[in-house]
């Protein structure tokens, strides 16, 4: 048995595949495998497992991945965003780097078992939260063409793939994940795999449309191969995706800078975004997210309930209640988070997003909205309590303690 953050884990025996789909809406597949894109999923539902389980709040790409492969939530990892306002200095940091995380992975640990691992993830951004001190194979897409044996645990991966560096806003770049997974698990056959893609589909395609269609039936074909070399699936998400547009097709935003700078002045306020991060392109910077540090002499409990009034806001918290809420670590928080609706996101100011390059109706995540992710695995699960609140971070105890 593994222990590792409070939780125990049987060591794999069979080679297991825990995949996590960026931006993975459960409605996604329900409409893929309903028009006949998804062969393998339909089968695997049938006979194997399909539950939807609750992802973490910030519903966002980091947290969830790392939560996922710590089998913690992020007051345990300690990573809840993008970005971190250190207050010391009056800045915004970003945290993806391995600094900032406070518990180890079970990729790591079960490397250090003994156990050989192997990590693919679309975006490098994650590439050293997920490797941290991982000794097995690490890299990610975007730089498949500049890994070595020291950095990556792995030469050559581009003649390995037969696939060239595919471009960082492509579905290829998701592609280039399976495609490496199915030729590591028939070359290496490692013990554990994770993969991790992007949502530059999801953002960009609704449920049941031809361009999420495609994407699904691409998945279903690399899982299909992965099983029929004997692999564990677990299948899920970081977070869920939602059109976040009012009905003239223009973001329904609210900007909160803005409206914090009216209130008490401007720039006395100040909002986060964790969302933000170097590829904003496909989604403006803008989510269901923000959390504010507000100026000496302003009553937290009192200015929740200002913008709770706010239109298209959810939830408004103080930092202790969101702490509580969302497990997320409190001193890297501000004095409040804001969750906007379904159908809205939250912005800075007006003059700070650059909208011009969204290209199709804004589709985004964040919120509460987003918590609804499918947990799939291509296994029956004896013994599992179904009445229990089943969460994304769950993928490896189910795959390792019940589907083996
Ligand atoms: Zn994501």
């Amino acid at each position: 048995m593994l222990h590792v953050n409070s939780r125990s884990y049987k060591l794999p025996s069979l080679p297991t595949v825990v995949v996590c789909i960026d931006g993975c809406e459960p409605d996604y597949l329900a409409q893929a495998v309903a028009g006949g894109h998804m062969p393998w999923l339909k089968r695997t539902l049938a006979l194997g497992s399909g539950l939807i389980a609750d992802c973490v709040v910030p519903t966002f790409t980091n947290p969830n991945n790392l939560s996922i492969v710590t089998g913690a939530p992020p007051s345990v990892h300690g990573i809840c965003g993008n970005y971190l306002f250190d207050t010391v200095s009056g800045t915004e940091v970003m945290m993806n780097d391995a600094k900032w995380l406070r518990a180890p992975t079970l990729l790591a640990a079960l490397a250090d078992a003994g156990k050989s691992v192997a990590v693919v993830t679309a975006k490098d951004k994650l590439r050293s939260l997920l490797g941290h001190k991982l000794r097995g194979i690490c890299f990610s897409a975007e730089k498949a063409d500049q890994v070595s044996l020291a950095d990556n645990g792995i030469a050559d991966v581009l003649a390995l793939v037969g696939k060239p560096v595919p471009s960082v806003y492509s579905a290829d770049l998701s592609e280039f994940v399976f495609a490496a997974g199915v030729k590591l698990m028939q070359r290496a056959r490692p013990d554990l795999m994770y993969l991790s893609t992007t949502d530059y589909i999801q953002h960009k395609h609704a449920p049941g449309t031809p361009g999420a269609n495609a994407f699904y039936a691409m998945m279903d074909g690399y899982l299909g191969q992965l099983e029929a070399m004997g692999c564990v699936i677990a299948l899920t998400a970081d977070h869920g995706m939602n059109a976040k547009v009012a009905m003239d097709g223009t973001p329904d935003v609210v900007y909160l800078q803005d409206w914090f700078d009216a209130w008490l002045g401007p720039a006395t306020a100040r909002v986060i975004l964790p969302i933000t991060d170097p590829y904003v392109v496909h989604h403006g910077a803008l989510g269901s997210f923000a959390t504010v540090y507000l100026p000496q002499g302003v009553d937290p409990a009192a200015a929740c309930v200002r913008l709770q009034a706010l239109a298209g806001m959810e939830l408004v918290l103080t930092r202790a209640q969101a702490a509580e809420r969302f497990e997320l670590p409190a001193d890297r928080i501000g004095d409040l988070v804001a969750v906007s609706g379904r159908f809205t996101v939250i912005g800075t100011s007006a003059a700070r997003h650059d909208l011009s390059a969204l290209e199709v109706p804004l589709r985004s995540h964040g919120g509460i909205s987003e918590q609804r992710v499918p947990l799939i695995l291509n296994r029956a699960l004896p013994g599992l309590d179904r009445q229990r609140r089943l969460r994304n971070f769950d993928a490896f105890d189910l795959a390792l303690n019940h589907a083996q």
